[in-house]
Parts: C-alpha cells; structure tokens; sequence
C-alpha cells in the first residue's frame, strides 16, 4: 500500500476530527456544529468555502492554475437518530443520536485530502470539496443539486465513498452500472360502501377489495417484470374496520419498492397504480394510490469509474479494486449527483483485524480510523491524476 505519505504525517489528527465529530452527531440539516468545523478547517488551509446549500451543506473550492477541467468530490456529514450501544471512549454524547454509518468518517477523509492537496498543490484546475447534509433519508444531495450545485461549481465529473464492513482494509470496490437500488414508498387507499356485517349485498367491502389488490400485486414481479430484472414489491401494512359485525367503508395498504433500474421502477409505478385502480373498479369500490419516489438508484458511469479504480490502485496496490459486487437494496442519495454529471461511486473496506466489522447502522457500529489516511490519499490521488499538470 502506499499511502501519501504527508496524509500519513497527519493521520493522528484525522483520527482526533473523526471522533470529535462521532462523540457530537447531528442528523439530517441540523448538522450546524458539524457544518461550521468543515468550514473553518477548509478556509484555516486557504480553501474558499460557500455555505449554506440545502441549509448546512458546503462547497469548498480549491483553483489551481489556469486549467477549465473541475471534479467534484462529496462527502454527507449526517448521523443517525439511534442510541450508540458501543463502549468506546469517542461515544455519542448526544442521546438518540449516532454516527451510525460513518458519515464522519467519510467527512474526516475529504477534510484530509482537502488539506493536503492545500498544501501540495500539485494539480491545475478546480477541485471542489462537497460537504452535503442529510444523506439518511433526508435527500440533502437533490437539495444541493436542485439549489444549483453544479451550474455554481462545475463539474466534469463526480465522485463519492462509502465505507463498507464487508470488505477488508485496503481494498475497495469499484464497477460501473448500478451500486445501490431505487426505494420507493406506496400507500393504497381503498373507498367502499360501509354497512352491516349481515347484508355484505347493500355494502361494498373494503376488506375483501384489498385483499385482491395484495393478490393481484403480488402477481406483478412473477409475470409481468423481465426475470433477469429485479425489482421487489412488499405490502407491509393492511388497515380496515374496527368492529366484528361492521363492514368498513375504507381500508388502506402500505408498503415498499425496490428497483435497480430507471425503466424497471417506471414500469412498477405504472402498474401497481393500474393494478390496484382497475381491481378496486371491478369490484365497485374505488382505489386511490399514491406513489411516493425515494431515491432514485445509484448508476455509476463509465469513465470516471476507470478513472478511480486508477487512482485507488495507486494506493492501494494491483488486485486490490474489487468489482463484480451485487448491488445493495439500500439507497444513497449521490444517485442525483450521478444523474447530473458522470459519477462513481465507491466502496471502501473497513473490515479490520478488530476494528471495523460491524455493518453499518448497528447501535455499536463505529467507523475505523485505520482507513482515514487511504481514503484520504484515494482522493488527492484521484485529483492529481484527474487534474494533472501538463
Ligand atoms: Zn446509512
Ligand atoms: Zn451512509
């Protein structure tokens, strides 16, 4: 491995950011304390910092040179509203509050290379630092891109990290395609007529309706979406009634989707909406659905993938890019910075000998510090590389 090894000098201090921030999480668009620590260590390194986009996200913007090309490189800064199990000395001090998926560790990274290529300067052109709030559920990064991120800090490409307790230290995953799935909400609100229990012929029953609505549905993934495709429909709630010998006048159904790609997830909307409407209508009663878009899936292009199996490999040394991982049915909101520009988003493994293996989201989940430095080093040499001098 061969870490730069100036980021290595300043690991120490990396590993004090990191936990300062894990010992004060903040969650999606409160993160205030969070926010304004990022701002004053890029402007103490000569960084120009813009605040305040999608509320407490940032860009820090670094111009060397004369050179048009840009990249932008993007950290989330949020935590989790959980309670930390872990017994570790950097705990959460905040209750119901948990840097439960590394975004500290994701931000303490940019914040090192942001550093470093300050100091070094060894590039020409424009590397601008994206500080992003509310990741976990929040879409902070549509905000930003809706808010103009990259019409106000162009970008030829974009990248983004996450850290993964799957894969060991000093590897990363790298691919093209889709890395992480499309999470939809559905809720299905069902109109009959309410009557009396014993003359089910004067009423229309709600009850009976959805439950031809759940198995019509569930029809849809066997016979009408391409098998090699994957999509997933879960009704997880069914609500009606509310005594023994009233039949309800309404019902509702509530549930999920999951889809990797773009054409799958419009066809699932089509039909859940015509599936559910028409069968309502066959039966006399009425069905109103409402289909509620989550992020959209994460496509990596290309191009800058290359780029960054390049520049992790550097780091990292031959063989130690994996590719070919099943994509995750979780979402992440760099989906719509990958819409907008070419992007990549990767993997880094913080599985350790100790440290690092629990998965993400677990009350004593903790980010490992041994990763700071690659992570760091990842990303300034992808800027060298991306930006060289000629
Ligand atoms: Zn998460
Ligand atoms: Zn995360």
């Amino acid at each position: 491995m061969a870490v730069l090894n100036r980021i290595a000098d300043f690991a120490e201090d990396m590993t004090a950011w990191r936990r300062d921030i894990h010992a004060h999480p903040e969650i999606g668009f409160e993160e205030h304390r969070t926010s304004a620590i990022v701002a004053e260590k890029l402007e103490s390194w000569g960084i120009a910092v813009t605040r305040n986009i999608a509320g407490t996200g940032l860009v820090g913007t670094l111009k060397v040179g004369d050179s048009s090309r840009a990249i932008g490189l993007r950290a989330d800064m949020d935590a989790l509203p959980m309670d930390e199990a872990g017994d570790i000395p950097h705990r959460s001090q905040i209750a119901g509050r948990m840097h439960g998926c590394g975004h500290d560790g994701h931000t303490t990274m940019l914040l090192g290379a942001a550093r470093y290529l300050a100091e070094t300067r060894n590039f020409d052109g424009t590397v601008n630092f994206i500080f992003q709030p509310a990741e976990e559920g929040g879409g902070g990064g549509r905000i930003m891109v809706e808010e103009g991120l990259f019409e106000r800090f162009p970008c030829d490409q974009v990248f983004g990290i996450h850290n993964d307790s799957a894969l060991p230290v000093g590897t990363m995953g790298i691919q093209p395609g889709t890395v992480n799935a499309a999470s939809d909400r559905i809720s299905i609100h069902i109109t009959g007529i309410g009557g009396h229990a014993a003359r089910p012929h004067n009423s229309i029953d709600p009850v009976v309706v959805g439950a031809h609505i759940v198995i019509a549905l569930q029809t849809l993934v066997a016979r009408r979406i391409d098998p090699i495709e994957s999509a997933v429909l879960s009704l997880t709630q069914f609500h009606a009634g509310s005594a023994g010998n009233v039949i309800p006048e309404t019902g509702w159904l509530n549930g999920t989707v999951r889809t990797l790609k773009p054409h799958v997830q419009d066809r699932m909307e089509e039909l859940i909406i015509k599936i559910a409407t028409t069968t309502a209508a066959a039966h006399g009663a009425e069905a109103v659905v409402e289909y509620e878009r989550g992020y959209p899936p994460v496509v990596n292009a290309e191009p800058p993938c290359v780029r960054a199996a390049m520049a992790a490999e550097k780091v990292l040394g031959a063989g130690k890019i994996v590719s070919g991982l099943p994509p995750r049915m979780g979402g992440e909101d760099f989906s719509y910075m990958a819409i907008a520009r070419p992007g990549c988003f990767a993997r880094i493994g913080q599985a350790g000998a100790e440290k690092g293996r629990v998965p993400a989201h677990n009350p004593k989940y903790d980010f490992n510090d041994e990763i700071l430095p690659i992570g760091a080093s990842y990303w300034a040499t992808l800027v060298e590389q991306e930006l060289a001098r000629s």
